[in-house]
């Protein structure tokens, strides 16, 4: 060998030892030491030759190898001070890492559910414009002009008279019966608004469902059956329901229905302030007013309806007694359902 020879040799040594060192992983890191810095390494074949060498020659051999040597010693130093990365290793016996699933608002669950009975029972689902006219909202709905829902205070009027923010879904009703002929079988889901003072019973909107069922001999009886069966069916198997005469201008005879109370049974506890029950809306047989509004001859045909409130219903299923909670978006809240 000569010596461009041995040059050549120590530089692709070091230039290997570089690329092949990893800070990962000391036990390859004792490998390489021994194969480059060994007794029978790379760098001690150079250091043996010297003694063939030339006379000449040796003493710049000599220190190419110590050169070398020291560079390597400093390679593997260098690499051992590294810091070993974290290794993620995969354990199967850990946990999954569960993502939070999100659940559906109580109130839009209870609209939705209150939905499918009412299909269930053959009724169809319709809607309308939540802006409507005096005339959809009050007048087609044998609402006369000085009562006392009709009121600036009651009403969001947008431009009075004439628009407003409907405070029912019936005017939905008209709109069907105006554009078809019985039998109509409907429910009209939807929101509603009313100018209430917010407190633990009264929103400013609220979600309305609005059944009407028109045809040949159609009663009280009927819609009692209805009525008793929804509440079974949202509330649970043992609610009760119970008629209360009342007054509306558009149904005739008019009542306000109860579900028993589903904590007592009717028997009265702290939950329904001790009466067994909770007045949830009104309903009655259509004023025969309004089926001549809409060119219904009521000598013919009869029908029923009945409002409810979504909000009223899940808080009397889940015993919720502030109806702002539905509205709030608290977590803490909403998780529970
Ligand atoms: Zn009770």
């Amino acid at each position: 060998m000569d010596i461009s020879e041995i040059r050549e040799k120590i530089e692709k040594i070091l230039q290997e030892a570089k690329e092949q060192v990893s800070a990962g992983n000391p036990e390859l890191n004792e490998q390489l030491k021994s194969k480059y810095l060994g007794r029978k390494g790379e760098l001690s074949q150079i250091m043996r030759s010297i003694g063939q060498l030339d006379y000449h020659l040796r003493p710049e051999v000599g220190k190419l190898a110590n050169y070398a040597k020291q560079k390597l010693e400093e390679i593997f130093s260098t690499a051992g001070k590294v810091r070993k990365p974290i290794e993620r290793r995969f354990d199967p016996t850990l946990p999954g890492r569960s993502l939070p699933v999100g659940g559906m608002h109580p109130l839009k669950r209870v609209l939705r559910e209150s939905i499918e009975i009412f299909v269930s029972m053959g009724f169809s689902v319709v809607g309308g414009p939540e802006i409507e006219t005096d005339y959809y909202n009050f007048d087609a709905l044998n609402t006369p002009e000085d009562h006392p829902a009709r009121d600036i205070q009651d009403t969001f009027y947008i431009k009075k008279p004439e628009w407003l923010l409907r405070t029912q879904t019936s005017p939905v009703q008209i709109r069907v019966m105006e554009s078809q002929s019985p039998p109509v079988k409907i429910i009209a889901p939807g929101r509603c608004y009313r100018k209430d003072a917010i407190d633990a019973t009264h929103y400013y909107a609220f979600t309305q469902i609005e059944g009407l069922y028109v045809d040949r001999d159609v009663t009280l009886a009927d819609l009692k059956g209805i009525l008793t069966g929804y509440g079974k069916k949202i509330i649970g198997e043992d609610t009760e329901i119970r008629f209360r005469p009342h007054f509306f201008p558009f149904t005739e005879p008019s009542v306000e229905y109860d579900f028993s109370c589903p904590s007592c049974h009717g028997t009265g506890c702290r939950i329904c302030k001790g009466s067994g029950w909770f007045e949830i809306s009104g309903a009655g047989m259509v004023s025969p007013k309004v089926l001549r509004t809409v060119g219904y001859d009521p000598n013919v045909f009869q029908g029923y309806a009945w409002g409810m409130g979504v909000e009223r219903i899940t808080m009397v299923k889940y015993g919720i007694e502030d109806i702002r909670l539905l509205f709030e978006n608290d977590l803490a809240f909403l998780e529970q359902f």
